[in-house]
């Protein structure tokens, strides 16, 4: 027999996941069911199927079902950006389980496909912030001009990689209170110039910090 990981349903009979599958179709009244209303309405999880019958796509056909699509033309940008907000509210790098609805908007299975896997999603993640962590130091802006119309070199906004980087390094907390939204659903972290960018301050690594919305609007009444 081939080596498998352990599978929490592995005695149930196929034609049993079948059968759970149609009556999920027939209870929301569709010809098809995606693995999130499967794991939401069905007895088992969408992935057992997969490990079952190799894909979502083979336990439709087998229940005679409609092959429902994975959106594949959704942007990169914007997978990395829902990728980037999931972690900032773990505080940590996502499990592959966590990966779908509430959480996150798409489901694992929509990086599985667009990245040839969840580990590589990861990697291209990572490989895509660190591009941007090559840009935005001191020691990058140095040899660029100032902009006469700002009188900067860089730009007021702070772009959601930065952003990552900087919580990241921060550990997905307020430097100042030290709350974060891992242990407290209510926290809300913002990136925040250490110098104002008004008082000349750059939109540098350095010169950002971590703060709970909290903390933040505290500090810019002082301001
Ligand atoms: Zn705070």
């Amino acid at each position: 027999m081939k080596f498998e990981l352990d599978d929490y349903h592995r005695g149930v009979a196929d034609e049993e996941l079948i059968a759970d599958l149609k009556r999920v179709a027939l209870e929301i009244d569709k010809k098809s069911v995606t693995r999130d209303v499967c794991d939401e309405k069905g007895k088992y999880h969408s992935t057992t199927y997969i490990r079952r019958f190799g894909s979502w796509y083979n336990a439709l056909e087998k229940a005679g079902l409609e092959k429902t699509r994975t959106p594949m033309n959704l942007p990169e940008e914007e997978l990395f950006q829902n990728l980037e907000e999931i972690w900032i509210k773990l505080g940590r790098q996502p499990r592959y389980s966590e990966v779908q609805k509430p959480l996150s908007k798409y489901h694992v299975a929509t990086y599985e496909h667009r990245f040839g896997g969840w580990r590589n999603a990861l990697e291209k993640f990572v490989a895509y912030i660190n591009k941007e962590e090559n840009v935005s130091s001191e020691e990058a802006i140095k040899g660029l001009e100032i902009e006469p119309s700002t009188k900067h070199k860089t730009s007021r906004t702070i772009n959601w990689r930065i952003r990552f980087i900087v919580m990241k390094r921060d550990n997905f907390k307020c430097k100042n209170c030290g709350r974060s939204p891992a242990t407290d659903q209510s926290i809300i972290l913002h990136v925040d110039h250490i110098k104002a960018w008004a008082n000349g301050g750059e939109t540098v690594l350095e010169n950002l910090q971590t703060l709970c919305s909290v903390c933040n609007i505290g500090k810019s009444d002082l301001e």
